[in-house]
């Protein structure tokens, strides 16, 4: 069994499945949310947005707990001079920055954030980066990204920063594994040794959580990706020379076998030293699950389009949690990434990319799903009509990758239920 592919569902999966289109309002956090885990990742890098005071209370509002720590991002407020364009927001910029570097020598890469109002004034911060860029380095790095929210939703301010990092990294012409997307150190640290015990190797992981590593690209680098919303960074790599390992993206027992399976015969693994590394962990995984998943089983489920990563999670609750997805709704639909998963997805009553809010509330209040997963701003209103949500931003924040975290993602999404269960049972009469 372990040396096959996951067999298809019933019906085959949804590759070519039609999907709806909508491209009307939508509700989303931005790119600059990206920032609260990628400071954790890379504690050498300090991220300076280049924004208004409503960009600043976001960082500060989603990262509370980090008040009590060297911070290592902030905001570069533009004033109404700035964007009336009555002041040089380029040289105050440059001394901003020369402030922060002076004050904070353990600065080795700094990143530069678009925000709305950089844009809208049209703040060439890519000229910025490359000027201090000459002015600070080679000891600072300065790049740029964009984490507006004008055309980005909250998961792509991740894309943007590993893609800008991209074009900058030295030429290599080894054959290595690139392990692509910011996870928790201890989830990483479980993928490598997995990977370690495999005998795949040199491992890179892309980003590094040091500057100055030994991390190159060039056509002998065979990347996976473990996050489905990284398709400017997949391009950025591929336009290094670097080749894709298309594979599911590695939640629950079944996707991340499927993922390791996909970059063992890559680097031609032997099945049977495959089969070995992995039995334990796929059995632990599978008991996991297991004992989390009971309230799951035969409830419906409907995503609304978030974080990127409501292909692979409908996937997983569908195949390994019993669940019936009514509607699978994601941002984008990018099949050179998501296609695996979409093998995988039994069919569902509605596949669709992008959103039109008001219709798609329409749809959710008519179909009444057991679990609903969306964003914050649209989980408050659901709750007090009366249906049970989870909030999407919340897989993000939590470690759920690989097989160690198969259980918790599992029980991620039965808590809504189990504690609307309890309610019911308290209000029963
Ligand atoms: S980047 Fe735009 S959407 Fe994000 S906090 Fe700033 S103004 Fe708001």
């Amino acid at each position: 069994m372990t040396r096959q592919d996951p067999p298809p569902p019933a019906g085959g999966g949804c590759r070519n499945a039609p999907i709806l289109r909508q491209r009307g309002q939508h509700e989303v956090f931005c790119g600059l949310t990206g920032i609260i885990w990628l400071h954790r990742k890379m504690p050498d890098a300090f991220f300076l947005v280049v924004g208004s005071r409503t960009c600043a209370h976001l960082l500060q509002s989603a990262a509370g707990v980090m008040i009590f720590a060297e911070p290592r991002f902030g905001t570069a407020i533009l004033e109404e001079t700035d964007l009336a364009g009555l002041a040089d927001a380029q040289e105050e910029l440059e001394r901003e920055v020369a402030r922060l570097l002076s004050r904070r020598p353990d600065i080795r890469r700094l990143f530069l954030v678009g925000s709305c109002p950089s844009e809208v004034i049209k703040l060439d911060l890519a000229r910025a980066a490359e000027r201090l860029s000459a002015r600070h380095g080679p000891a600072v790095r300065v790049l740029n990204y964009s984490g507006s929210g004008i055309e980005t939703t909250f998961t792509e301010g991740e894309d943007a920063c590993l893609a800008a990092m991209v074009p900058d990294l030295p030429e290599t012409q080894d054959r290595q594994l690139l392990v692509v997307g910011a996870l928790p150190d201890v989830v990483e640290d479980q993928a490598l040794a997995l990977l370690d015990q495999l005998g795949i190797g040199p491992v890179r992981v892309l980003p590094a959580r040091r500057a100055g590593g030994d991390l190159g690209i060039g056509p002998g680098t065979r990347f996976a990706l473990t996050q489905p919303f990284l398709g400017d960074t997949h391009a950025a790599l591929e336009r290094r020379g670097a080749q894709h390992v298309p594979a599911p993206i590695p939640f629950g027992e079944e996707g991340t076998t499927a993922w390791l399976r996909a970059v063992a015969r890559e680097f031609q693994v032997d099945p049977d030293r495959f089969d070995a590394v992995t039995e334990a962990p796929r059995a632990r995984a599978r008991r996991a699950i297991a004992q989390a998943a009971g309230p799951l089983k035969g409830r419906s489920a409907f995503f609304f389009p978030d974080s990127q990563l409501e292909i692979p999670l409908a996937r997983f609750l569908a195949r390994e949690c019993g669940m019936d997805p009514l509607e699978v709704s994601a941002p984008y639909i990018h099949k050179g990434i998501v296609g695996p998963d979409m093998d995988l997805l039994p069919p569902v009553p509605v596949l669709a990319e992008g959103q039109d809010v008001e219709k798609q509330l329409d749809r959710c209040r008519a179909a009444r799903p057991d679990l609903t997963i969306c964003g914050l701003g649209l989980a408050n209103p659901l709750e007090a009509e009366g249906l049970a949500t989870k909030w999407s931003i919340e897989l993000v924040f939590t470690p759920v990758h690989f097989y160690e975290q198969a259980g918790d993602l599992a029980a991620l999404f039965a808590r809504p239920l189990r504690r609307r269960d309890a309610l019911q049972f308290e209000a029963a009469p």
